[in-house]
């Protein structure tokens, strides 16, 4: 009886063994089956697994530059993107899956990036304003002279 326990007892420790190597294995982002691995060399396959580089989500990677490289194609080629949905259209597509125009989405792209450039203005006009006040006081405390002042002054207000 005693030899078939240590039979189960041993085959028991080397599945733990192959588990844990193959469960480091994909945690590491490899989509191969190392549990016989770890299985007959338990700890040396553990360290193997341990010593191996993290994939760096490679599918996904390769998903992205795959659709990346069909947009600039698709750009190249006169396509469009969808400003709604994102969706990539080819030239000879006129309207979006999602029901918006070329003529739309190109609009719509237009707009966000003068609201985009209004906002950067405004924020810079009071950055400046921001700047004079700190101008004025160092006018108010004498550490800068009126004409210093003035200078600075115009040069933020591009006068
Ligand atoms: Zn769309």
């Amino acid at each position: 009886m005693l030899p078939i326990i240590y039979l189960v007892i041993a085959i028991f420790w080397c599945v733990v063994w192959g588990v844990a190597t193959n469960a480091i294995i994909q945690n590491k982002g490899y989509s191969e089956n190392w549990f016989w691995w770890g299985f007959f060399f338990s700890l040396i396959a553990v360290l193997v697994a341990l010593s191996k580089p993290q994939v760096q989500n490679s599918e996904e990677d390769a998903v992205r530059k795959a659709n990346e490289k069909r947009e600039q194609a698709m750009l190249s080629d006169n396509g469009w993107k969808c400003d709604k949905c994102g969706k990539m259209n080819p030239s000879y597509t006129g309207t979006c899956g999602c029901g918006l125009t070329r003529a739309q989405s190109e609009a719509r792209k237009r707009q966000r990036e003068e609201e985009k450039k209004k906002v950067a203005e405004v924020k810079k006009e009071s950055d400046a304003i921001e700047k004079i006040k700190q101008y004025k006081e160092l006018l108010d405390s004498g550490i800068l002279s009126q004409e210093e002042f003035d200078k600075k002054k115009a040069e933020l207000l591009h006068l």
